[in-house]
């Protein structure tokens, strides 16, 4: 019996709200074309699958098509935009807004693509685009190797990379997108192309920094370098009546540190760990955590500085690279409340750090944490060559993330995590990364980019996706849509 299921899609995020009528006999269709599962409301797995990371996010897609190849990822963008299905691209399913899952509409569901293949003569890696950084850290490590890729090993390579992606190599081999060799990336027109410096390269420059507005990215491939396996790294506690000394002597430290040491800045509370003094647990704190990318003796004479400042506690220390990259994981689990924000800074001025001080003594939130990411080194020298990602002139990146158990409580969290971005905002540069931006307004987007990348941003768009498919994401709308900019 033909049945018909009318679904509302309401665009929560973006544009359009359309409606659609999907037939079971088409639907049938389509799963005859897909190897990965396709699966509907009430469906065995469907819940789990449409859940991501952020547990303020609760949608639900009409279909959640999961891809285990580009013949997938071929077979539902061609479904999707056939049957005018807002499509929502879930890779490692960390967006903080929530851009990987609709209401109604079609959830690309990468999850599935996962397979690594690292080549340690070419030294690159190639990933399934819905891999976690934690995969590509356990291959490489394999032949001494190591990508630059995000600090959680549970967050997605697919959002991370497309955005521009900065983790504890970034200072000495660049951004993630300056280490991008070639993507291979599903268009609007249902077409696989694969994009490098050689082939579409005004796509290839796109999707360094473009985020996910040119199609589904089936495959990524990066260079790869020697790191460790040992590095220097770990976490370095001080009490947060400290803080302003501290963060003024980590500013000092950056300001001529080497491209191979990474010391971020985080004010949290401190965790009920084992390394914990009993005392010291739930108290706030400002932790310094470190990564040198070198030798272990030129990282152990790099910490010295850190080291004399006298922590409460001192994790850092000789660390397989790979551990390093798991020991904030806990700070970060699935499924609670989150919220963020983020600015760009120039420099830390003592003004900057008085603010930040002062705003960090009002968190709401045992969770939550203020983080300042240094940039500089090969960051700035845009290693990798002509990007879509900016301002690279960038000092610090700042990091608010607000994180809570309780939905009832969400008020409160989220409106302190507005008053400190708000507090630090004459101090930043108006800049934002693409990957923190959260609710800024209409034209948020543009914050991302600078003038001249932003109109190239668009005539990329207008040539990949004219109609806009891919606009759960931070939509750069095609020329036609766009308002005179
Ligand atoms: C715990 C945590 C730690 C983080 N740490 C870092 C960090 O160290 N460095 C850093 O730079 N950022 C970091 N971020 C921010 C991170 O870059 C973004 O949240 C990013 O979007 C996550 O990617 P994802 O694939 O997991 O997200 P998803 O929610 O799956 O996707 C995010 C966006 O990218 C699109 N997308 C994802 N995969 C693909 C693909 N294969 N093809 C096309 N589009 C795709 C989605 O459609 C969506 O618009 C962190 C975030 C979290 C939550």
């Amino acid at each position: 019996m033909v049945r018909t299921v009318k679904e509302r899609i309401v665009t929560e995020v973006q544009t359009r709200p359309t409606d659609a009528t999907l037939e079971d006999s088409s639907l049938q269709e389509f799963r005859a074309r897909m190897r990965g599962e396709v699966l509907t409301p009430g469906a065995a797995g469907y819940d789990e699958a449409r859940r991501i990371w952020n547990g303020m996010i609760n949608r639900k897609p009409a279909v959640i098509a999961r891809c285990t190849g580009a013949a997938d990822v071929i077979a539902a963008v061609n479904f999707a935009r056939d049957n005018e299905l807002e499509i929502a691209v879930r890779g490692g399913g960390h967006s903080l807004p929530g851009q990987s899952v609709c209401d109604g509409g079609m959830m690309i569901d990468l999850s599935p693509l996962t397979g690594v293949r690292v080549d340690p003569v070419k030294r690159t890696v190639r990933a399934g685009g819905g891999c976690l950084w934690g995969a590509i850290d356990h291959e490489a490590a394999a032949f001494g190797l190591a990508t630059v890729g995000g600090t959680v090993s549970h967050t997605g390579i697919g959002g991370l990379s497309l955005g521009g992606g900065f983790g504890w190599l970034a200072r000495k081999y660049g951004l993630v997108v300056d280490n991008l060799v070639s993507v291979d990336i599903v268009t609007a027109d249902g077409r696989l192309l694969t994009a490098s410096a050689d082939e579409n390269p005004d796509l290839f420059w796109a999707v360094r920094g473009g985020g996910g507005n040119f199609g589904v990215v089936t495959s990524f491939e990066y260079r790869a370098h020697e790191v460790g396996p040992i590095v220097v790294g770990g976490l370095a506690l001080f009490p947060a009546e400290r803080a302003t000394e501290i963060l003024r002597a980590f500013r000092d430290i950056m300001a001529t540190a080497p491209d191979e040491l990474t010391l971020a800045a985080v004010y949290m509370s401190a965790p009920p760990a084992p390394f914990v003094p009993q005392e010291a647990v739930g108290a706030p704190v400002l932790g310094i955590a470190a990564c040198y990318a070198g030798s272990v003796e030129d990282g152990q004479r790099a910490m010295e500085p850190v080291r004399a400042l006298h922590p409460m506690v001192d994790l850092i220390g000789p660390i397989p690279y790979g551990a390093l990259q798991t020991i904030i994981d806990k700070a970060n689990p699935h499924f609670i409340q989150y919220y963020n924000k983020g600015h760009y800074l120039s420099d830390l001025s003592d003004e900057v750090i008085d603010t930040f001080v002062a705003q960090a003594a009002g968190k709401t939130a045992p969770m939550s944490y203020m983080l300042l990411w240094p940039f500089r080194g090969a960051v700035a020298r845009s290693v990798g060559g002509d990007t879509a990602m900016g301002f690279r002139d960038t000092a610090y990146i700042l990091v608010l993330i607000s994180a809570w158990l309780d939905p009832a409580e969400s008020e409160r969290h989220v409106q302190w995590t507005r008053d400190v971005w708000t507090a630090l905002q004459p101090f930043a540069t108006g800049a934002i990364y693409v990957n923190d931006l959260n609710d800024e307004g209409p034209n948020q987007v543009m914050t991302a980019y600078e003038p001249a990348a932003f109109q190239r941003l668009i005539d990329v768009k207008t040539k990949y996706d004219p109609a806009n498919i891919f606009h759960m994401n931070q939509n750069i709308k095609p020329r036609s849509a766009q308002n005179g900019s």
